[in-house]
């Protein structure tokens, strides 16, 4: 299995990324930079994370790059950092997924992530073990959040609200002082690190947000939010205690923010409902490709507002190319605050089918590339989304089956007219998809 995928670098610890690994992927990095640059290294609270971090250090350091490094810091904010100052960006964090993973992100002045080529060179040159050498110097950056507090607050300005974060063990809790600066009032959750709380599939089984929804329901706020590790998701809680679908959110977004004229980009996971709202506010959809590099390079280079997909990564262009959950906290706050309306007020205005996305383990990765060349065989009519097919079933229901860029799962999303259909159409393409898994591996 490769560790060098297709959004960014990932594997387990210890196993197919070790200390060993970062070490030469530090030396890569600088030998791709010539060993003339400058780059801005954090990471996450991954216990693994540390050790990591401190390999690509050495390695970047051994090829000539200088390095500044900013700690344990949010990952929105490392990007913020890298995008201000003009400087590369490596961030040490597996993001969402389990505790033994870890991974780094790698990233450019202009707020753009490595694209898959990038990551392909990356790859070669420490196969190669061919690296420069030089003598690079580190930097440890005394304020790393200055200029990106600074930047929240004037462009956001002063917030009102009562809300309750759920850091989970992750990063984002670094943002606290800032968000309690603007003016929130905040009940935080889980903000020391906790590797008990790391991992995708809890996420899906939404077990790992009930300890927020119970608080949410029991503290009387405005909204609820949780963050994953590295805080560039953002996943969002009403004040009953339901969890709202990322698609939701989208158009909550999109409803204010195309008060002016600009482009919009979606992915084909999001509720159909958005294209019909983009259109009815005479915005203009583009579409992208899943997967936070190609919506970040999609969302600049269209000089769009707004990229949105249906895993709660939200990319406000008006400010910045990259996902960040504490921004999309905020705007959430200040969309409040400007309508005077309730955030049940606002959902209640939006009208979409229900949207759904589980994730079927395939067991490695050879099955999953193998899974999605045989639905692109038997589903000859399907649209092609680069990573996997789209299934339109009628006007508004379809089922996309992607392959996970991450993990050795295929993902199942779908959309239906109701709950009900939602329920057999997953059930439906779920059986298909192990139907399919059992000829794949001969049982
Ligand atoms: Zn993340």
């Amino acid at each position: 299995m490769s560790i060098f995928r297709a959004y960014d670098i990932r594997g387990i610890y210890g196993k197919d990324l070790t200390d060993e690994i970062a070490l030469k992927i530090g030396k890569a990095l600088g030998t791709f930079l010539k060993g003339r640059k400058t780059v801005a290294v954090g990471y996450d609270t991954r216990p693994s994370s540390p050790s990591l971090t401190k390999n690509i250090i050495s390695g970047l350091i051994s090829t000539g790059c200088n390095v500044i490094f900013l700690g344990i810091i949010p990952n929105p904010a490392a990007y913020f950092y890298a995008w201000k100052k003009k400087t590369f960006g490596c961030y040490i964090t597996a993001s969402h997924a389990p505790i033994k993973w870890n991974g780094v992100k790698l990233f450019k002045p202009n707020g753009l992530s490595f694209s898959d080529k990038e990551i392909k060179i990356i790859e070669k040159i420490v196969e190669s073990e061919r690296f420069l050498k030089g003598k690079g110097k580190v930097r440890k950056e005394k304020n790393p959040l200055k200029d990106y507090s600074k930047f929240l607050k004037d462009k956001i300005g002063k917030v009102k609200g009562k809300i309750l974060i759920d850091f989970l063990g992750g990063a984002g809790s670094k943002a606290i002082p800032i968000l309690r600066d603007m003016g929130l009032n905040l009940i935080t959750l889980h903000e020391k690190p906790d590797a008990s709380l790391y991992g995708f599939h809890k996420f899906e089984a939404g077990n790992i947000l009930n300890f927020a929804i119970k608080n949410v329901k029991k503290e009387k706020v405005d909204f609820g939010v949780a963050l994953d590790c590295d805080a560039d998701r953002s996943f969002f809680i009403d004040p009953k205690g339901d969890l709202i679908d990322p698609s939701i959110m989208c158009a909550i977004f999109i409803e204010d923010l195309l008060k002016r004229k600009g482009k919009i980009v979606l992915t084909h996971d999001c509720a159909s409902g958005l294209e019909k709202l983009v259109k009815k506010k005479n915005g203009k959809l583009v579409w992208s490709r899943i997967g936070h590099n190609f919506i970040e390079k999609k969302v600049w280079e269209e000089r769009a507002l707004f990229a949105g997909e249906e895993s709660s990564h939200f990319y406000f262009n008006i400010f910045y190319p990259f996902s960040d959950g504490i921004l999309s906290t905020l705007y959430l706050c200040k969309i409040l605050n400007k309508t005077g309306k309730t955030l049940e007020e606002l959902i209640k205005k939006v009208k979409l089918n229900p949207v759904k996305k589980i994730y079927i383990n395939v067991v490695n990765d050879e099955n999953k590339v193998k899974l999605i060349e045989k639905f692109r065989e038997k589903f000859p009519k399907a649209i092609d989304v680069g990573d996997g097919v789209k299934v339109k079933l009628n006007k508004s229901e379809w089922v996309l089956i992607r392959l996970s860029q991450t993990l050795p799962e295929i993902n199942l999303c779908a959309e239906a007219r109701n709950e009900k259909r939602l329920r057999e159409i997953v059930k439906k393409y779920s059986e298909i998809v192990r139907k399919y898994l059992k000829i794949i591996r001969g049982k």
